[in-house]
């Protein structure tokens, strides 16, 4: 893939160099850092592995993976150095997914040790304290050498180079390096066979361990690695899901109070975000939903912490004040829009007895127009936006168009919230939301009277449901009629007898089945209709609807004042209407002037009506 990655004199133009004034603010703030913490020679390169003596102090590597996956890298970012105990973190996630929480808890504490990683001491009962310290590290090549024996190492850098996004490599000699003079790790792995933590063949889970030490990875990796932790297991470099959700949050927490050696406290206390640092150099942070952080330098300070990385993190925290309890929300953003159907309507026209019923009826239907991602808190507040007793709405419109993501914990609450209403006899529309789509099955299959659930893509067309529902409770589909007579057409009104009779010999009976296109956009637009019995759809090209229409109805009448169709026509179920061709109209309007006049009027009336919806809406949405 990244052929380039393996070229150690690859070093990034960093700082101050190209483009600084042009690039993200961000950029710039990790080129400041590079620029500001290289002058800092304080520390050491770790010795008591000779190979990691031979370690550049000058090196210097930066990365930063956002939750999106877009990669910031200032400096020796793609410099290869070993990633020593920064494993431990990836391992242990590996360890619980493999052989789950209970066999990990049974080897292996969580508890903070307040020692040095390399100490031998166990617990009261035996075990290590946790899987961040080296008893613990190789308590957990221990347990997935018991799944894959030989192939442990294999299963290990699979997973690692997920991870990373990449094949990772491995640095012989520093594995045989360990290998030759790691006796305190043997002291401790044979301690620990003792106690049965560690079972089967000692050696080879020592040499599963020293080999997973000993894998190769730059600053920009351990960046994507830290994001895919921070973005609940999936690369999102790659997009693939590396590590299963539910072991996530466990090695955040023990990498919150263990990842950093003996300095975890003072770690969390100053920089607040889960981390976990190696000898080799390297630091990984990952801030759930945030961000992923990789760091190289291999000077070391006296907790063996890599001295710049720790200077780059405190940094980054410090400035966008990151540290993870420093967060709070306004649950209230979440409505942006909270209102009844008064004055406004769907894009279905009704015939002027349903149009009462919905105008005495419009606080019957509510509509809720939410935004963002909807945790526990959010809903919550939801929930109590909705309360009142007994509930004022019996139909509940919850538009989740804008809503990207719900939380399970926002799930429980609304499916809660939603049973209760049904019970009630509230019925919730959703719209918004596919059928196939996760916010979909977590809300209904969390709602026990699914009758009261109903879901559409288009909130246009849920507005719409919920008008049939009220008209319909009110009576008012009992006399879906037909017109037969001209002199109902609004386009029509204030014609005289005559004037109606002639218009009616003009025209031509025509008749269209369900689902026939009337009209089609672009074509020649000379004449026009009058509906008088089945329904039709006025749409774009695009299947965005404009408008429902029913006996009584024109359509087409824009060809008064246009040439052309500008939307198609659509038969909705069989349809009768009266078609007057516009040349034939005209001759009869130059002897009979006065009839212009009335429709010109009649009709901008018409237009005038469907401008003061259209602005009620946009300024309805506007008022939030
Ligand atoms: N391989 C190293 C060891 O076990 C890892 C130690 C570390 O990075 N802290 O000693």
């Amino acid at each position: 893939m990244d052929a380039q990655l393996h070229n150690s004199s690859n070093i990034i133009s960093p700082a101050r160099t190209t483009g600084y004034a042009t690039q993200p603010p961000l950029q710039r703030f990790l080129a400041d850092c590079y620029e500001e913490f290289r002058s800092d020679h304080s520390g050491a390169v770790a010795d008591y592995i000779p190979e990691l003596k031979r370690a550049d102090p000058a090196h210097f590597g930066i990365g930063l993976v956002t939750i999106d996956g877009h990669i910031y890298e200032v400096g020796d970012s793609r410099v290869p150095f070993t990633i020593q105990s920064v494993s431990k973190a990836f391992v242990f996630a590996l360890a619980l997914e493999l052989v789950g929480e209970e066999r990990v808890s049974a080897a292996i504490g969580v508890e903070p040790s307040g020692e040095a990683f390399n100490s031998i001491r166990l617990t009261n009962d035996n075990r290590p304290f946790n899987p961040m310290v080296n008893a613990g590290a190789i308590a957990c090549s221990g347990l997935i050498h018991q799944v894959d024996g030989k192939a442990a190492f294999a299963r290990i850098h699979e997973k690692l180079s997920q991870f990373a996004g990449r094949e990772l490599g491995v640095d012989d000699a520093v594995h045989a390096s360990e290998t030759e003079t790691g006796n305190r790790n043997r002291a401790i792995a044979w301690l620990l066979r003792n106690y049965l933590v560690v079972q089967g063949d000692v050696d080879a889970v020592l040499d599963t361990y020293f080999k997973q030490c000993a894998i190769l990875v730059t600053a920009r990796d351990l960046a994507v690695m830290a994001a895919t932790l921070a973005n609940r297991g999936v690369n999102p470099v790659t997009g693939v899901q590396v590590i299963a959700p539910n072991v996530v949050a466990r090695t955040l927490s023990v990498m919150t109070s263990s990842g950093m050696y003996d300095y975890a406290g003072e770690w969390i206390y100053r920089v607040g975000i889960p981390a976990k640092s190696g000898v080799g150099g390297g630091i990984v942070a990952a801030l759930p939903s945030q961000m992923g952080l990789g760091t190289f330098s291999p000077l070391l300070d006296g907790h063996f912490n890599s001295v710049r990385g720790l200077k780059v993190c405190e940094a980054l925290s410090a400035r966008f004040d990151l540290h993870m309890l420093n967060r709070s929300s306004d649950v209230r953003t979440c409505i942006i829009a909270d209102y009844d159907i008064f004055g406004i309507a769907s894009r279905r026209s009704r015939q002027p007895h349903e149009q009462q019923i919905l105008d005495d009826r419009h606080s019957d239907i509510r509509v809720i127009e939410l935004v963002g991602a909807l945790n526990f808190a959010a809903i919550d507040y939801v929930t109590r936006r909705l309360a009142g007793e007994p509930p004022n709405a019996p139909l509940l419109i919850l538009d989740f168009r804008r809503v990207p993501d719900l939380t399970a914990a926002g799930a429980q609450l609304l499916g809660e919230k939603l049973t209760i209403l049904g019970n009630a006899g509230v019925t919730t529309i959703l719209t918004g939301v596919e059928p196939t789509s996760q916010v979909w099955s977590a809300i209904r299959d969390r709602v026990l009277e699914p009758r009261r659930l109903r879901r559409f893509a288009l909130l246009d067309d849920a507005i719409e449901w919920a008008e049939d529902q009220v008209i319909y409770r009110y009576g008012g589909f009992t006399a879906q009629k037909e017109t037969t007579h001209l002199g109902e057409q609004a386009l029509l009104a204030e014609l005289d007898p005559e004037e109606i009779a002639a218009l009616a010999e003009l025209s031509t009976m025509r008749r269209y089945e369900a689902g026939q296109r009337i009209i089609s956009a672009g074509d020649p637009a000379n004449s026009l209709f009058f509906l008088q019995s089945g329904m039709v759809s006025v749409k774009l090209p695009s299947g965005v609807r404009l408008a429902s229409l029913g006996p009584g109805m024109e359509f087409g009448e824009m060809a008064i004042i246009e040439n052309r169709r500008s939307a198609d026509v659509w038969a909705d179920t069989a349809v009768k209407c009266l078609e007057l061709p516009l040349d034939a109209f005209a001759d009869y309007r130059q002897l009979h002037p006065q009839i212009s006049m009335k429709i010109m009027r009649n009709l901008s009336a018409l237009l005038a009506r469907r401008l003061i919806l259209a602005n009620a809406k946009v300024d309805l949405l506007s008022a939030y």
